[in-house]
């Protein structure tokens, strides 16, 4: 989440209200923004991946946390923090399992790939510190060789992943729902489970949606990054002229250093990034 102070809360990455943007500002010599991992995934996806072409969409992910990019009618979802807060939604109010926010039985502690990899691990009784290098993939691998604790685990993980997004579903009628992170390696044991389950849980006259797998790859974060900073450079003509402008010497730190506001906000439809050279009347 990231406040209006610029103050950054990461929970896996042990961050609570760090400032960010101004340790960015003192190692940095060029304007920059500060954006959600999951909404940079969503927008990568609608520049150059399965998205194009579908201003209603979502992009889930599953990694070391669980998050969801929303765009609708090519607008970005109103709250900023509203990515990140898809993994903490409870799924279950009976669970036991203990997020990183301090609740239980968020969609994140059921879901995530570390608590995937645990919850495999509780079912086979063994210690984690045993099995420090299992991962998600392993999990799933094992569940392709048919064991049934690999299965159960999974199984768990998709009906809470098909029921969040039936949620999202049901609020935001996206015609496409993109599955990323540790899920696309898995996509053939993991993406039919979840289908079932959205079958379940999601009506036809709620409109007609289908699942894809990202395409994009490990680098899908900085292909987001370079469509946003493409995007804001197209449509704001003083950061164009900046960044067109021969390098001055500043301090670090100094006015050159500085934290843009997203343009990812919902006043702004977003315009996927085109390639190619940059024409006059490109900058609006
Ligand atoms: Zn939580």
């Amino acid at each position: 989440v990231i406040d209006s102070a610029g103050l950054v809360t990461a929970l896996n990455l042990g961050w609570r209200q760090f400032p960010f943007e101004e340790k960015l500002k003192a190692a940095l010599d060029v304007p920059f923004f500060v954006e959600n991992a999951t909404r940079l995934f969503i927008l990568a996806e609608q520049s150059f991946g399965v998205a194009r072409g579908c201003p209603n969409s979502i992009y889930i992910e599953v990694g070391k946390g669980v998050g969801a990019g929303m765009v609708t009618e090519g607008h970005f979802m109103e709250v900023p923090g509203a990515a990140v807060h898809f993994g903490h939604i409870t799924i279950d109010p009976n669970a036991s399992d203990l997020c990183n926010c301090g609740k239980r039985g968020c969609l994140e502690a059921i879901t995530s790939a570390p608590n995937i990899v645990r919850q495999y691990l509780e079912k086979l009784r063994q210690p984690k510190s045993s099995h420090t290098k299992l991962r998600l993939a392993d999990v799933i691998e094992r569940a392709r060789r048919g064991e049934r604790e690999a299965n159960e685990v999974l199984d768990r993980a998709a009906a809470m992943l098909g029921l969040g997004i039936s949620y999202l579903v049901a609020l935001l009628h996206p015609e496409m729902i993109v599955v990323g992170g540790e899920l696309v390696p898995g996509a053939d044991v993991m993406v039919p489970r979840i289908q079932s389950v959205l079958e379940r849980h999601v009506r036809d006259w709620m409109g007609p949606y289908k699942i894809c797998v990202s395409g994009l790859g490990p680098d899908i974060g900085l292909t987001g990054a370079s469509s946003l900073a493409f995007h804001a450079a197209l449509n704001g003509s003083a950061l164009l002229h900046r960044l067109c402008a021969p390098p001055r010497k500043t301090k670090r730190g100094s006015r050159a250093s500085r934290a843009l506001p997203s343009p990812l906000h919902p006043a702004t439809k977003f315009q996927p990034a085109r390639t190619g050279a940059i024409e006059p009347a490109d900058v609006v």
